[in-house]
């Protein structure tokens, strides 16, 4: 469409549409076949091919999102994790995985490596020398997640990009917290971009999706194994989540705006023991925060002192949604040691600082002054 460099908001609202030229309709037209015509055609469609016009067309928002060279779309996050790990890791091979990471990833290597002959190595904490402690000479893949689940915690994502470039071992990021509008990887040297679209991207909490930006030469080795394992997104999800990217730099920045103001009411509230926010001046990783995002997201996560027991401060909001998923428009919370951690031994969520009175907060777009009411009217209701 447009050659020169364009802005954010227009590669949400433009980049990888379908063209109308039937009747110039404003939006893509949706290609549900199934069949296309094979004569003289170069490329051979077919919707678990990964290359139906929608398809084809919403990796490229994706890239241009990303400055990936290519994109794939796939039907869940966890379809794209799985797809890059085999794509990248064959049986001998050995990964190195940050060591909290999504619960859904953590359980895929935990439970099914080891059949396919993978080796791996969670690292002991978030910096970049407990990822080089753990490489080993059949070291394929580095694995980071930034910022983390639920705690906030960052990789220093060009340290370990450099890393990888310097053993020549693949790098890949699951990007989804952060999302493109806040933090671009590949410009800081990872190969990789993962995204469960089924957050941020889809961003109303209605669609299952997956995404993975990367070099054309990464695209096309992932594309080979992902026909094969089918885990293609339907056509008409496609189409959907094209319409939900548009808004994608909007939501996420109003969306951070919100946080960045909820954080500071937390962290000044007297039933708050502490409040775990990049962009907070007390978080740990707050200046790496300054160098590779641009915003903190809108992912945060609080500690309530012991007179105020966690879930019933949950039950007594009104308008946040105590609600498993995260990243929609709309508030939600969750208590961490009870649903995304709760299959981890007390051990281990206490040494990942996931105590029972921690609260993961999905800041939506909601007018701030209503979160607060909320939140407010909750701590006085639950308060023992
Ligand atoms: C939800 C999530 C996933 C998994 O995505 P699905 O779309 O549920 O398969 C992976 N990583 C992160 C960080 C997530 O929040």
């Amino acid at each position: 469409m447009l050659k020169r460099d364009i802005g954010l908001n227009t590669i949400c609202t433009h980049s990888g549409a379908v063209e109308d030229v039937v009747y110039g309709g404003a939006v893509s037209p949706i290609y549900m076949s199934t069949s296309y015509d094979f004569i003289d055609k170069s490329t051979k469609r077919y919707p678990r091919y990964f290359n139906t016009p929608n398809q084809e067309l919403l990796s490229k928002k994706i890239a241009a999102l990303e400055a990936a060279e290519a994109g794939l779309i796939f039907s869940s996050g966890m379809a794209a994790i799985s797809n890059v790990m085999l794509m990248a890791l064959k049986s001998g091979d050995h990964a190195v995985i940050q060591n909290d990471i999504y619960g859904g990833t953590r359980n895929f290597i935990e439970s099914h490596f080891k059949s396919y002959g993978i080796d791996y190595s969670f690292t002991k904490d978030l910096t970049s020398k407990s990822f080089r402690d753990c490489i080993k000479t059949n070291t394929k893949l580095i694995y980071i997640e930034t910022p983390s689940n639920p705690m906030l915690k960052l990789v220093d994502i060009f340290a370990i990009a450099k890393l990888g470039k310097s053993k020549g071992i693949l790098t890949a990021i699951d990007n989804t917290f952060a999302t493109p509008v806040i933090q671009k990887p590949i410009t800081l040297g990872v190969d990789i971009v993962i995204h469960s679209a089924t957050k941020y991207f889809g961003g109303h909490s209605d669609i299952t999706a997956g995404a993975v930006a990367s070099s054309q030469k990464i695209v096309d080795k992932l594309w080979d194994l992902a026909k094969d394992f089918g885990g293609n997104l339907s056509d008409f999800s496609v189409w959907m989540l094209e319409r939900s990217m548009k808004t994608l730099a909007i939501r996420v920045k109003a969306q951070q705006k919100n946080a960045r103001k909820l954080a500071r009411f937390l962290e000044k509230h007297a039933a708050i023991e502490a409040v775990y926010y990049p962009g907070l001046k007390s978080h740990p990783n707050h200046d790496l925060a300054k160098t590779q995002m641009r915003g903190y997201g809108s992912m945060l996560s609080f500690q309530l002192y012991e007179n105020y027991p966690a879930l019933s401060f949950l039950k007594s909001l009104n308008l946040i949604k105590p609600n498993m998923s995260l990243a929609g428009v709309e508030s939600t919370m969750i208590m961490p040691s009870k649903t995304s951690h709760a299959l981890l031994s007390e051990a281990d969520r206490k040494a990942q600082g996931i105590s029972d009175q921690l609260i993961r907060f999905s800041v939506g777009i909601e007018s701030k002054k209503d979160l607060i009411y909320d939140i407010k009217h909750a701590l006085n209701v639950c308060k023992k």
